[in-house]
């Protein structure tokens, strides 16, 4: 019987995305330390990304702006600029397009593709797909080249940046097997630590184990990550057509001067309920619950959140249910400085729709064909340009950074809104370790 050729997986990881494009955007930056970060104005002033020349200083992803100078005093502070990001992330998709359609992104910056339906060797496609990085579009990547999706994004991460490092069936036991569990893909902080407690320090004393013992003490992610450290991770690289619903949808802001009482935080809420609620109908999506969260001036951040009796999509039910979901679950000891709101448990708008029969449609139709309305206007002439008389006094939320105009491809009205899809999860708690 003729043995099955392995499969052809890289995964590619753009090094320090957010400060390299700012590199690139602006070349006076390069050779000097670099962070990415948000605001002091609006009080979000933390590190988001650095500069391999800041990362050598101390620079740390999370850190204070004011630590970040303290630490590194000529360390040159940029706002984010998350809509060229994303005009970079699509240029690099465009690039790995040339080789595959199977392209499967991990975020803005990582991309897994399969390649093994290729002529050329993976890592000629690799070393390709580097050199072309660099030449097009100034950046660089840290490429992983392997038989399986776990070991090329850990390919990845071995060597960088502007680096290729190829993991086979034949060399996975001495290139990985010594690293740490924390190295694996979705092997997060408790996890790592519940592995460490049991003196399962590496992935090669991982993989020796039986995976019953594993699954036993780590549930279903136990028997995940054993398959990974053994080199049997055979999920699939997506189509770069795959659209992933989302699971939640959110949007939060930091407002630039605390809010005092109950009539102030109704007024943030409906507003940012708008954002919601345009994505959702953006998504065609409904939502069987509200999240919310708020962090107060003293920094304690709570978090509530509640299913709802019927689906909603509509930002003034979702406002709503947000507001009744405050005045019951929060405790005013301190005035509030950030507010979050959420739609979660979504469903297709098509499976939406219950029968009941004391519910009148055409209302609802009526309602739909309103914000559909109200969507194409904002969108024809910017974000909020139609909003609620109750807010329109509203001051304390951040302005929007830049004015919307409909011929400006870079200019996204709704790029501040937080998506999350399956999988992201395991990414936020990755990048925290
Ligand atoms: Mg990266």
């Amino acid at each position: 019987m003729e043995k099955q050729k392995p499969r052809a997986i890289l995964h590619s990881d753009a090094n320090c995305f957010y400060a390299s494009c700012e590199m690139v955007l602006n070349p006076s930056l390069r050779n000097k330390p670099v962070a990415v970060c948000g605001s002091q104005e609006d009080r979000h002033g933390i590190v988001l990304a650095k500069s391999e020349l800041a990362k050598k200083c101390g620079i740390t992803t999370g850190m204070t702006n004011r630590e970040a100078l303290s630490r590194c005093p000529n360390l040159v502070i940029v706002p984010p600029r998350f809509e060229y990001y994303s005009k970079f992330s699509k240029l690099l998709h465009e690039i790995y397009g040339r080789y595959t359609d199977l392209i499967e992104p991990f975020g803005l910056d990582e991309c897994w593709l399969d390649v093994t339906d290729s002529i050329k060797s993976p890592m000629e496609i690799a070393e390709e797909i580097r050199q072309a990085v660099k030449d097009e579009l100034g950046l660089t990547v840290s490429i992983g080249v392997s038989f399986n999706k776990a070991f090329a994004k850990l390919g990845s991460d071995m060597k960088k940046p502007d680096a290729i490092t190829e993991i086979t069936p034949e060399n996975f036991r001495v290139k990985v097997w010594p690293l740490p569990c924390s190295d694996l893909l979705y092997c997060g902080r408790a996890t790592s630590a519940k592995l460490e407690a049991c003196n399962i320090t590496t992935i090669g004393k991982l993989a020796m184990l039986p995976r019953d013992i594993i699954e036993s003490k780590l549930g279903k992610n136990g028997g995940m990550l054993w398959d990974f450290a053994n080199g049997l991770d055979n999920s699939p690289v997506a189509h770069k057509d795959r659209r992933v619903p989302p699971k939640s949808i959110s949007h939060g802001i930091t407002c630039v001067e605390n809010l005092v009482n109950y009539e102030e935080v109704e007024k943030v809420i409906i507003k940012l309920s708008q954002d919601v609620g345009y994505k959702l109908r953006q998504e065609k999506m409904c939502a069987r619950g509200v999240s919310l969260s708020v962090k107060d001036e003293k920094l304690n951040y709570f978090s509530f959140q509640e299913r709802l009796e019927k689906e909603v999509q509509d930002e003034s039910r979702i406002a709503k249910a947000v507001c009744e979901l405050f005045k019951k679950s929060y405790r005013w000891f301190f005035n509030v400085r950030a507010i979050t709101v959420g739609a979660i448990s979504l469903v297709p708008e098509g499976d939406a729709i219950q029968i009941d029969i004391f519910n009148d449609y055409s209302k609802d139709e009526k309602r739909k064909k309103l914000f559909a309305t109200i969507d194409q206007i904002n969108d024809t002439y910017g974000k909020r340009s139609i909003q609620p008389a109750t807010v329109l006094d509203e001051k304390k939320m951040p302005q929007p950074k830049s004015t919307h105009s409909p011929e400006n491809e870079f200019d996204n009205p709704i790029s501040d809104i937080e998506v999350k899809l399956p999988g992201m999860f395991y990414r936020g708690e990755k990048d925290k370790k």
